[in-house]
């Protein structure tokens, strides 16, 4: 079935395109079922199977072109759903929040517009993919490194809004975002910070500028459509140390996260350091069907037997130094020291110059080269594998991230699934991941993937903790989730929006944001 906006007839609609097409070229719209393809979620979990369809995509060029469309687009009262390069997988992909919403694909805009060595600074395009930017770098023979997502195809622009993260110590990407411009849906272009001064000097340098800083609204909401990025580059390191502690029993995450935590906080470790499950850690290496074939959850005693035979942990830290070799030496003593105490751990550390990088996936993350090896995950099940995320936040305690892990892991096995998951490392709290990973061409345990993601969020929530990301399908149940004095803090969000938007063509719905002529489809799946 093809979708269409609910608001517009098809007649209208077509003129709607119409107009589009005479802004951005008949080949830069996209409306038939074939083409459309690339912007339904590749992991969608049923039942959303059509619930988030696009009617079409809209491919500008330029900052002229997406004024032009911005004033379709609020003409026709025509929803727009905008993604850089729409690699937002396992939350949906380039799908909608609305059915029937316009794509504003701007992944033709994809521009390095500057990177400064000195400074250690960039300012991207959406389309810039943290590939594109790590080539440039290269290219140029610039002492600079950049932070990739886990999948390095993702665009800068998308991944930074959504607040992604990486590994190496520039790896909290919203909080190393420096400047954006913005075009609101009033078709006004706004620099922020620094920026606001016509030709400014230092707009990827101080986020502040004068007044209220407004980046960090932009992240996560529908307020504007963001054609410019500046990033903080880390200075290529002389020495980059990855180390990788092993450790025995399950119980021993606890004593992992008191051991990494006033590490982080001291600054000794600097990265984004990960402590992975061994089931997650397995799947780099081997399938489910190695270790287990039969129904439910993989039992304990399996997950026992593939620690002992593939001589990792049962959970598994890695963390990396950077620097000058001498202090990256002293901090590793230190670190390796703290590591040591645990018992049964197991520490070993590899060491890359300029020179030299390393191999696999996960080490080439925290060595600042992009890589795509996160997609093995999706063959740990088999078939047609795909995956959905539970995302809480947690407090960086031994306390919560053993309560956070019991409790998801055992949901997790009543719904069918195996605990895939890990913790990322802030300074005061850890990403904790939990992928369900299930066969697209398995319908019960797709469904079961889809309603266990609101029982994980209920489970979190009556224990404090909230998601700081989700699947399109859930954004409406995760912005209730964060109910302080009666859901203040949407409705002033909604405020806001109806005050940049009053049209509400801007990405209606998403993160729970709903325009006051859309706010009738709050919940509607
Ligand atoms: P990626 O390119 O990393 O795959 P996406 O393009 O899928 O990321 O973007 C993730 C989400 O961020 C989108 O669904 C959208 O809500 C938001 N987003 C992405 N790019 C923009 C942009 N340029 N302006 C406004 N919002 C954006």
């Amino acid at each position: 079935m093809k979708a269409r906006p609910q608001n517009l007839s098809e007649a209208v609609f077509s003129q709607a395109l119409r107009d589009l097409a005479s802004v951005v070229g008949e080949t830069n719209i996209l409306t038939v079922p074939d083409r459309l393809r690339e912007y339904a979620d590749p992991f969608r979990p049923q039942p959303m199977a059509h619930a988030f369809a696009a009617s079409a995509a809209v491919l500008p060029a330029s900052i002229d072109e997406i004024r032009e469309v911005l004033k379709v687009a609020r003409t026709y009262r025509l929803p727009l759903w905008p993604v850089s390069t729409g690699r937002n997988f396992a939350y949906g992909g380039a799908a909608p929040r609305l059915p029937g919403s316009v794509v504003l694909d701007l992944k033709r805009m994809a521009r390095i517009l500057a990177v400064d060595e000195t400074l250690a600074y960039a300012l991207v395009e959406p389309g810039v993919t943290y590939f594109d930017l790590y080539a440039y770098l290269r290219e140029h023979g610039l002492k600079l490194w950049v932070d990739p997502a886990a999948a390095g195809w993702g665009s800068i622009v998308g991944n930074t809004l959504e607040r992604g993260f990486g590994y190496t110590a520039y790896g909290d990407h919203a909080a190393n975002q420096c400047g954006m411009e913005v075009m609101l849906a009033s078709g006004e272009l706004v620099r922020t910070g620094m920026g606001a001064i016509e030709i400014g000097q230092s707009w990827q340098l101080f986020k502040g500028g004068f007044g209220p800083a407004y980046d960090t609204m932009f992240m996560q909401s529908n307020f504007g459509v963001v054609t410019k990025l500046g990033l903080w580059l880390m200075p290529r390191p002389e020495r980059c140390l990855i180390a990788h502690v092993k450790l025995p029993g399950e119980a021993d995450l606890e004593a992992a996260v008191e051991t990494l935590r006033p590490l982080k906080l001291g600054e000794t470790i600097r990265n984004h350091a990960v402590i992975e499950g061994a089931v997650r850690h397995a799947a780099g290496v081997s399938s489910r069907r190695d270790w287990y074939d039969g129904a439910g959850p993989i039992p304990d005693a399996v997950v026992d037997k593939m620690v002992a035979r593939l001589d990792i942990g049962r959970w598994n830290v890695h963390f990396a130094i950077y620097g000058d070799p001498s202090v990256v030496e002293a901090r590793y003593a230190i670190a390796e020291r703290a590591f040591a105490r645990l018992s049964g751990a197991r520490i070993e550390a590899n060491r890359y110059a300029p020179d030299t990088e390393p191999v696999g996936g996960s080490e080439r993350n925290m060595a600042g080269i992009p890589a795509m090896s996160a997609f093995r995950m999706i063959d740990w099940r088999g078939g047609n594998g795909a995956h959905v995320d539970f995302s809480p936040i947690c407090p960086f305690t031994g306390r919560d991230a053993m309560r956070q892990y019991s409790v998801a892991k055992a949901r997790l096995a009543e719904y069918g699934f195996d605990y895939y998951g890990g913790f990322t490392a802030g300074d005061r709290h850890l990403h904790h991941i939990v992928a369900t990973i299930f066969d697209r061409d398995d319908a019960g345990l797709t469904e079961s993937a889809a309603d266990l993601q609101r029982v994980l969020m209920s489970d979190a929530r009556a224990e404090g903790y909230g998601v700081y990301r989700t699947h399109v399908a859930t954004m409406d149940f995760a912005a209730s989730q964060y109910d302080f004095n009666d859901g203040a803090l949407l409705r002033m969000s909604e405020t806001i929006k109806d005050a940049l938007d009053p049209e509400g063509i801007l990405a209606p719905g998403k993160s729970g944001i709903w325009p006051r002529g859309w706010r009738d489809k709050r919940g509607d799946i």
